[in-house]
């Protein structure tokens, strides 16, 4: 999951020009993390990109708020299927014909095929058609 970096807010307060004359007070930056579900500031808090139907949310969870989230994820990532960026699924070619026989009757036949990876759709087809 994709994070972006925290929200940061500024808290404490800058002398307006009515508190001439008094000490001034130091402005301090804090960076805070609150929970969008309870709405809880915590140290913890991490955002989550989460996709639902094609669009992407982006939530902050504290780590309780995030535990049906990080459930939901490792579900996903143990019995899902990996998408490509666009969303579709990554396709496989199913290859009912042995790439290794394929290869070995190629180079009996002077037809030149790589040695790894993929075999030509048009190699596979002739080895086929060679073989009913
Ligand atoms: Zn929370």
């Amino acid at each position: 999951m994709l994070l972006p970096p925290p929200r940061v807010r500024e808290v404490g307060h800058r002398c307006s020009p009515t508190d001439e004359g008094r000490t001034p007070v130091a402005t301090k930056t804090v960076t805070t993390y609150t929970c969008d579900k309870c709405g809880r500031e915590n140290e913890e808090v991490r955002t989550y990109t989460v996709p639902v139907d094609g669009t992407s949310y982006a939530v902050d969870l504290c780590p309780k708020d995030a535990k049906p989230f990080v459930a939901a994820a490792a579900v996903a990532q143990e019995f899902g299927h990996r998408l490509s960026g666009n969303g579709s699924r990554f396709r496989t070619t199913v290859l009912d014909s042995d790439p290794r026989a394929v290869r070995a009757w190629a180079a009996s036949h002077g037809i030149q095929v790589p040695a790894r990876g993929r075999l030509a759709k048009s190699v596979v087809d002739q080895y086929r058609a060679a073989r009913s």
